[in-house]
């Protein structure tokens, strides 16, 4: 028995003496073993002694209580009595981070996880029958036969290091038991940081032995038991959404990362008391698929990210990732802050921020409070704008679709021309505060793209179109119809190709010298996933890895050195990895029944968030409030509305309420961050609407929405709160404000509506405060130190 393996990554004196008095000792020899009952008594005996012990000591002890239970669970009461005495068995080893108890074991031929606990909240985080740590699937080069290998069997070695220092540990495998693929390694530290209880994982998988190459790595993944009725899941779906319960129906959320339906890579599941963080911190934003499915029959969730690896099957590639796993107190607003405080930290999309927010992004683009979307030719459309500005009476910008002669989604890339007089209605509309963004395709180029006829396809777009491993290139189809009724079939450019990256920067360009707009948007490149694209002669690595997300850097680093300094871009959705080359992000598809603004407390401040889809139906009114509000505390600029809401006298007059207060408060949506959203105590009754999203689609939501944000510099906070209901509420809004740096006993509180400021007064701090919310209105409170 090797001395390593009685180690204690965070142990202490006392029980490597323990362990030593018993080192003979043998699972299961002494001839009349414990009885289940009388184990339990133990336990809770030994519950109460760990709560005697001070918070460093019980973190250090609490895998015997937990290890007991475990093997209680498995039926060796005789085993789990003596690890209940602090009797660490050899194979295991005991990884404290905190109040995060991790306990790994070296088991048959390979290494398991037996528990992952939270020894302040006493909660398992991970189940019963825990995944293996890794999965991992090679493939063959030429036949393409493939074999996994998991953490849990197929090793004729694997070892858990412990480490000189108490706070790292390193898990080996070496020497697979499947023969061809002899010297594969695979090698996971941890770093164990005690006081944010996180487990900092790298995972290295390497020498896989050509034919062989790796394919894919699911790495991490952990199955979560329920964590009683309250218990919670978040999942980084567009804005991020939580659903309570998952546990016990049949749940699954999966998707590809980077996209606008996985939009970070992040998930967590939480109670009152606690739960778990897992993050994947990849700075580079690489192709991956979250994936959370619940098993209701075993009471469990599972969290996995399924990596593909750069140069999939390409014999002699590696690879390498990290993932946190950290206890969770809270909810998804701290999850969220975990990820934002390593975005800022490490991603390479984190923009560079100045005290007023983007400083890259003209001011008139972070002020503004509101979107018309509309298009077609000039002649028909500017009295509309200019009747919904004119309304407003603030800066209006506008998302200008169909402003080419070609028809929608067909014949794509070839813009130009454009409607007649487009650039003089353009120049028109600008001079009168209406800033106009025109649509563009990002990602699409027509396989017939002049009408029924392949103009350049073949030609010039076809080297550089996405492919499979087949070579076929990654067609997709939309609505858009060519003449004869056929389906428009869109090839997908790659953007790692000098080809693309230069079409969409001369389209762009162009509407900018030759059309005088402000903005462009750039359709799909936050909103689509990453293809597998397999084109080696796109210089890219095949396959996985993050040669997507570097290709449309590349194509947005000469996009924004090139364009005039008081001009914009944007794009559709808000896949995470493009912010620092975007000024703004199109939110349209923020329309899910339990979504929360995680993706605003993450990024409110580094990318400016516009625009949801507002639809039709019985229920229309309601839902237009609920978006409007919704989109205002959750720091969005307004709108993207058909600029006619402006005929409709109760839609019109709520609607520029929302919009003039939002203007007021512009600078915490630019230069500030999104706080902890306030709590409403009462009876806050919730309001139901069809938002008609893809058909049908009721979200409820409180009839109250709230919002908070916050500049730290200019140490101000803003309440926000909208009643989007047909009737006054009252309620109590109590605040936690010493987080934001308010530790005073008295602060001042100074109304704010769409007319501005209003008088200030002193409140106690903590923040108790009644209020009613007269019906369809939104109004602010400010809050700056006495
Ligand atoms: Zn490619």
């Amino acid at each position: 028995m090797r001395p390593s393996s009685w180690s204690l990554v965070a142990g202490t004196l006392t029980l490597l003496v323990g362990v030593g008095l018993v080192a003979e000792w043998v699972w299961g020899a002494e001839p009349g073993a414990p009885s289940a009952e009388a184990v339990k008594a133990r336990l809770t005996e030994l519950r109460a002694e760990l709560a005697r012990l001070d918070a460093a000591q019980r973190q250090r002890q609490a895998w015997r209580l937990w290890g007991a239970t475990r093997l209680l669970g498995e039926g060796r009461p005789a085993e789990a009595l003596q690890v209940a005495r602090g009797v660490k068995p050899s194979a295991w080893t005991v990884l404290v981070a905190g109040d995060l108890t991790g306990i790994v074991e070296q088991a048959g031929q390979g290494i398991r996880l037996v528990g992952l606990y939270d020894s302040a909240a006493e909660q398992a985080l991970s189940a019963s029958t825990p995944l293996p740590l890794f999965l991992v699937t090679l493939r063959h080069a030429q036949n393409r036969q493939e074999l996994k290998v998991s953490a849990e069997a197929g090793w004729k070695q694997a070892v858990v290091q412990a480490s000189q220092d108490p706070a790292r540990a390193e898990l080996r495998w070496r020497e697979p038991l499947e023969s061809q693929l002899a010297g594969l390694e695979v090698t996971a530290t941890v770093d164990l940081d005690a006081q944010t209880g996180q487990f900092d994982w790298t995972l290295r998988v390497e020498n896989a032995p050509a034919p062989w190459a790796l394919w894919r790595v699911v790495f991490p993944q952990l199955a979560v038991p329920k964590l009683g009725a309250e218990g919670r899941l978040f999942f980084p779906k567009a804005a991020g959404e939580v659903q309570a319960g998952v546990w016990d129906w049949a749940f699954r959320f999966s998707g590809t990362y980077p996209s606008g339906w996985t939009t970070m890579q992040f998930l967590a599941a939480y109670n009152a008391k606690g739960g778990l963080y897992v993050g994947v911190h990849d700075p580079w934003g690489s192709t991956k698929d979250l994936v959370a499915e619940s098993r209701p029959a075993e009471k469990l969730v599972t969290l996995r990210f399924d990596q593909p690896v750069a140069d999939m099957g390409v014999p002699g590639n590696r690879f390498q990732t990290r993932s946190v796993w950290r206890v969770l107190r809270g909810d998804w607003f701290d999850a969220a802050v975990i990820y934002r405080q390593w975005v800022r930290r490490e991603a390479r999309w984190f923009p560079k921020l100045g005290a007023d927010g983007r400083e890259d992004t003209p001011l008139w683009t972070r002020q503004l409070a509101v979107w018309a979307l509309g298009g077609g030719p000039p002649a028909g459309f500017l009295p509309q704008l200019k009747e919904f500005a004119g309304y407003l009476g603030t800066p209006v910008a506008v998302h200008w679709y169909n402003w080419h002669q070609i028809p929608f989604d067909n014949d794509y890339p070839h813009y130009f021309p454009t409607h007649p007089g487009f650039a003089e209605a353009v120049q028109q509309i600008q001079s009168e505060g209406v800033f106009v963004m025109p649509y563009i395709n990002g990602r699409l180029w027509d396989t017939r793209d002049k009408g029924m006829e392949d103009y350049q396809f073949r030609t010039v777009a076809r080297p550089s179109v996405t492919k499979n491993e087949k070579l076929e290139p990654y067609v997709e189809t939309y609505g858009s119809k060519e003449k004869d009724g056929s389906p428009v079939r869109l090839g997908v450019m790659c953007p790692a190709t000098a080809l693309w990256q230069n079409k969409v920067r001369d389209t762009v360009l162009r509407l900018f010298t030759e059309c005088g707009v402000k903005g462009v948007y750039i359709d799909q490149v936050a909103a689509a996933a990453p293809t597998l694209c397999f084109d080696r002669t796109h210089g890219h690595p095949v396959g996985g890895g993050h040669w997507w997300t570097e290709g449309y850097w590349k194509m947005l680093e000469a996009i924004r050195k090139q364009k005039p300094a008081d001009c914009m871009i944007t794009t559709e959705c808000n896949g995470e990895p493009y912010i620092h080359l975007f000024d703004g992000y199109l939110t349209w598809h923020w329309q899910y029944d339990g979504q929360v603004p995680a993706f605003p407390a993450v990024y409110g401040g580094a990318v400016q968030m516009f625009g949801r889809s507002y639809g039709g139906g019985p229920t229309r009114d309601l839902a237009l409030r609920m978006r409007a509000g919704q989109q205002l505390v959750f720091g969005e600029q307004l709108g993207w509305i058909n600029p006619g809401v402006v005929k409709e006298k109760g839609n019109a007059e709520f609607f520029r309420q929302l919009v003039r207060l939002r203007r007021v408060l512009s600078r915490y949506f630019y230069a500030g961050e999104m706080a902890r959203p306030p709590r409403l105590v009462g009876q806050i009754p919730t309001v139901k609407a069809d938002w008609q999203w893809h058909g049908v689609d009721w979200v409820t939501t409180e009839a109250v929405l709230g919002g908070a944000w916050h500049q730290p510099a200019a140490r101000k906070l803003v309440l926000v709160f909208v009643n989007v209901s047909d009737a006054p509420l009252s309620a109590t809004v109590e605040y936690e404000l010493s987080p934001y740096g308010f530790v005073q006993k008295e602060v001042r509180l100074r109304q704010v509506t769409e007319a501005g400021p209003g008088s200030e007064h002193a409140i106690q701090n903590p923040l108790r405060r009644a209020a009613t919310f007269p019906a369809r209105s939104g109004v602010a409170w400010e809050i700056t130190p006495p």
